[in-house]
């Protein structure tokens, strides 16, 4: 069988944690540390240090904005649009992240515009979706993933696939310490998959790169990294720790 064609891709979502010092050490260890040359690996600062970050880090290592919005300019107070985060010499952006979706309110149709907006501008995106616990228990899990996927799937032309990485992170694994079984995060990538093979195309369905996120470590990253369809991680917590090299180093 032919292999596919997916890089590893690993993202480090800082959240809303940091300061220059302590940034400082996290640029440390990813400068020193021997990461896996194949992996894509894209950190995540706060807004306010993308520049600062994208500037001191080796440019081996990508940047990405958490979060921003669906319009280039106007009276948005707060917001932060995909031409600023270009500007300042950032091409990626997470979108639609569950603390965006349950924390702020951020809606399907929301993340879907910004989606196709940020692309629009020339951003490359990880679009994010997953369930809550009660959905999952409710036999809700595919249901809701693939209405989240439909509103963002929408949003992409053809020939913007190839900037979009998709985060499978279900809610509950989020933060908690608790993480999908392997089996439990390829059976939702393969069904993932096969959701963009029907409704999008068997190309797209074949290149995209779906990863997981919800309480990957160092301890179990390996045997998720084995799943076929468990193209990388976003990770959260472990992205601020020296642990970070061995996630992306998980293919090894
Ligand atoms: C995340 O914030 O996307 C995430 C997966 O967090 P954690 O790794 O801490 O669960």
């Amino acid at each position: 069988m032919l292999s596919a064609p997916r890089n590893f891709f690993v993202g480090g979502n800082w959240k809303l944690n940091g300061n220059k010092q302590e940034i400082g050490k996290i640029i440390n260890f990813l400068t020193a540390g021997n990461l896996d040359p194949s992996t894509e690996v894209v950190c995540a600062p706060p807004t306010i240090y993308l520049e600062y970050v994208r500037k001191t880090l080796p440019s081996s290592v990508c940047v990405a904005a958490q979060n921003c919005y669906k319009v280039p300019k106007g009276a948005f107070t707060g917001e932060t649009s995909p031409a600023m985060i270009k500007d300042v010499g950032v091409e990626w952006a997470i979108i639609g992240h569950s603390e965006r979706r349950n924390v702020f309110g951020e809606s399907d149709e929301l993340i879907g515009a910004k989606v196709g907006h940020a692309l629009e501008a020339g951003l490359k995106v990880i679009p994010c979706i997953g369930e809550k616990l009660e959905e999952r228990e409710s036999g809700k899990t595919e249901e809701v993933v693939f209405c989240q996927l439909k509103a963002i799937a929408d949003n992409i032309k053809p020939d913007q696939w190839q900037n979009v990485v998709i985060a499978y992170e279900p809610v509950w694994a989020i933060g908690t310490g608790k993480t999908a079984s392997p089996a439990q995060a390829q059976e939702i990538h393969v069904k993932l998959r096969k959701w963009l093979n029907d409704n999008v195309s068997a190309d797209v369905a074949w290149k995209t790169r779906i990863i997981y996120g919800g309480s990957v470590t160092a301890d179990n990253c390996r045997e998720l990294a084995r799943e076929r369809d468990i193209d990388g991680f976003l990770v959260g917590g472990v992205s601020l720790k020296p642990d970070f090299v061995q996630i992306v180093n998980a293919r090894q």
